[in-house]
């Protein structure tokens, strides 16, 4: 079937992938497989800026990895690749940032969030960032961009660049790419305040054995106004039937909505039954995650594979580049 153009998105290495991962980005990913020709990066060199430690790098890289093939990445058709495996990018890199106005850098709202969380770590790749994020869309010419609304300011900046570029090299070299926004719901951690997230530990780990999971369900934070079992509860205010609606079937969403403003369903039935769900939702997932585990070599195989297939479209991009903006020939 013809696909409807080529979409590029790209992940920090963040290991092993939570719920919040799933439903964010990785369930969006293996649904788009179907309809678009698609290339996911691992951005291992955006990492850099706000990893200080990077001993775990790798081992995140891989474990990342794993998790996408096991949730369905498919990489004989999808290109999953490691960022830093195509050189071209830092090229482009600094190519584009030669067209990008650095007023406008500094005043986006994600690196004025950085360096609020990192003062003491503002670091040039910090405000490049946005030019090597429109770099690794560009450079494999892909037309579409699935982000959540929060990252279009990056994208539009991306458009900017690009229309920036063609201007000024009088060409048309580099495709301005479209954003495709996706639903992206705010999944919360088991805290039920902050958005699901590793360094907060309030996340629940996709490969995590059902014991582990149905332990960090006990601990999520229900309807804070509902203090004793025999209290009516409320569900719209509750993180645990957010979920539900998620994992469980319609007729048990009904019911505990019902259930739980009667106080005939009391949180550590609901929770329990949500565990249950949740496990049987991630036995797939989890059976091929071993599978795959039990051979480390595939994994590293099919991301070298990968950034292979991705050089190829990367060093085309860059000839027609390297030839707009008059570098001499090689
Ligand atoms: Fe939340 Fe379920 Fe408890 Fe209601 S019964 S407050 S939906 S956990």
């Amino acid at each position: 079937m013809a696909k409807k153009g080529r979409a590029f998105s790209g992940a920090r290495p963040t290991g092993r992938q939570h719920l919040g991962n799933y439903l964010g980005a990785i369930k969006n990913y293996v649904a788009l497989q179907d309809d678009y020709e698609c290339i996911y990066c691992i951005v291992d060199l955006h990492a850099l800026t706000t990893v200080e430690d990077t001993h775990n790098l790798r081992q995140n890289t891989f474990e990342m990895a794993l998790d996408w093939l096991a949730a369905g990445i498919r990489p004989e058709e999808t290109i999953v690749f490691v960022q830093s495996h195509v050189p071209q990018v830092t090229e482009l890199h600094t190519i584009l940032s030669m067209v990008a106005p650095l007023g406008k850098l500094t005043d986006l709202p994600t690196f004025k969030e950085k360096v609020r969380q990192q003062p003491d770590n503002v670091n040039y790749g910090l405000v490049g960032y946005p030019v090597l994020m429109t770099a690794d869309i560009v450079l494999y010419k892909a037309d579409t961009v699935p982000v959540g609304v929060d990252q279009a300011p990056h994208i539009e900046f991306a458009r900017e660049i690009v229309r920036s570029f063609n201007h000024r090299f009088n060409t048309k070299v580099l495709i301005e790419p479209q954003m495709k926004t996706t639903e992206v719901p705010k999944v919360l951690g088991i805290d039920g305040r902050e958005k699901m997230s590793k360094s907060l530990n309030n996340h629940i780990e996709l490969a995590a054995t059902p014991e582990e999971t149905q332990q960090r369900v006990m601990q999520m934070v229900t309807d804070p106004a509902r203090v004793r079992r025999y209290d009516p509860g409320n569900p719209e205010v509750c993180n645990v039937f957010s979920m539900h609606k998620v994992f469980s079937s319609p007729e048990e969403v009904e019911a505990i909505d019902r259930d739980c403003r009667t106080a005939a369903l009391g949180c550590v039935d609901c929770k329990k039954l949500f565990a249950a769900n949740l496990n049987r939702h991630l036995e797939p997932f989890r059976a091929r995650r071993a599978e795959i585990a039990k051979t480390p070599d595939v994994v590293w195989d099919v991301l070298r594979q990968g950034a292979r297939r991705a050089r190829v479209i990367a060093e085309e991009t860059m000839e027609q580049v390297r030839e707009a903006v008059q570098l001499p020939p090689r």
